[in-house]
């Protein structure tokens, strides 16, 4: 049995929310340096450049890449022989987020009771916490500011088995092209199939942690990726939404079984601003 304090927790989502808020990953920076190369679109290029310099800035200077600081997504893989010792998990994680609003001036983005009173958390919390228990030792944490520009973009839909990959194509490109310039393009995709209509959700999400470029491990889903990606990127929306050839950097979509009678299908957009960091306890 492995123990973990939950203070190091605590630590840990605090230094990933607030490196996510001021580093892209290398992966998305690299997606924006090959759109600049591929996009036709001279004001799309200025939209890409700008995007260049504004991560450097945010990097260098230690502030954050966006206005919008997102909604802490905190997902953890969990071995089932770790035993953590203090607070509960999502106490440790709230804390992390709100030790990350204090230290790194991150903009205070959370309502409480959003049918009434929509009261300012005051601190990034609570967070959108996922927990997989796996065999072993292991204590993994992945930390995802969302922004809204994006998130409110997304869509989902319970498709019927006889839509087939047509429907699913079709409705994954209708999402991008209601989003237009809404969702801050060049944008992400990440795309969650099957399970019921709260796991696809959820696997959508989980779908933007892959690195930008990297392909499904599964041909054929690597080339459903593909086909995707060309049926979005020809709708010309472009980066910044003012037209270009470059309007989505990446997709990636994961799978899990389903009922017979279903074909959930959930978008997740994600924005420029691809933010992420993750690592190990
Ligand atoms: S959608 Fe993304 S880039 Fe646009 S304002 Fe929100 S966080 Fe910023």
């Amino acid at each position: 049995m492995r123990e973990i304090e939950t203070t190091a927790v605590t630590d840990l989502v605090s230094r990933f929310y607030q490196e996510a808020n001021f580093s892209l990953p290398a992966d998305v920076l690299a997606a924006f340096q090959n759109a600049l190369h591929s996009e036709k679109s001279p004001q799309g290029r200025k939209v890409l450049e700008t995007l260049l310099e504004n991560a450097d800035i945010a990097a260098r200077r230690r502030v954050p890449l966006c206005q919008d600081t997102g909604l802490a997504v905190v997902f953890v893989r969990i071995g089932q022989e770790v035993h953590l010792i203090g607070n509960p998990l999502a106490e440790a994680i709230n804390d992390g987020v709100a030790k990350a609003h204090r230290e790194g001036y991150l903009r205070a983005s959370v309502i409480s009771s959003p049918c009434f009173r929509r009261e300012n958390t005051g601190d990034n919390t609570p967070a959108v916490i996922h927990v997989e228990i796996v065999p072993g030792e292991p204590f993994d944490i992945a930390v995802l500011p969302k922004g809204a520009g994006s998130e409110n973009m997304s869509r989902l839909l319970m498709l019927k088995p006889a839509d087939g990959l047509t429907g699913l194509i079709d409705f994954v490109v209708e999402t991008v092209e209601i989003a237009g310039a809404k969702p801050c393009p060049p944008i992400f995709l990440g795309i969650g199939v099957g399970g019921t209509m709260d796991r696809a959700a959820a696997l959508s999400k989980q779908a933007l942690l892959r690195p930008a470029g990297e392909a499904n491990v599964d041909l054929k889903l690597a080339d459903l990726e593909q086909e995707i990606l060309a049926r979005v990127n020809a709708l010309g929306i472009g980066p910044g939404g003012l037209g270009g050839t470059v309007t989505c950097l990446g997709v990636a979509l994961e799978e899990v079984p389903c009922h017979i009678a279903s074909l959930p299908v959930a978008v997740n957009i994600q924005c420029n601003c691809a933010r992420r960091a993750s690592g190990s306890l």
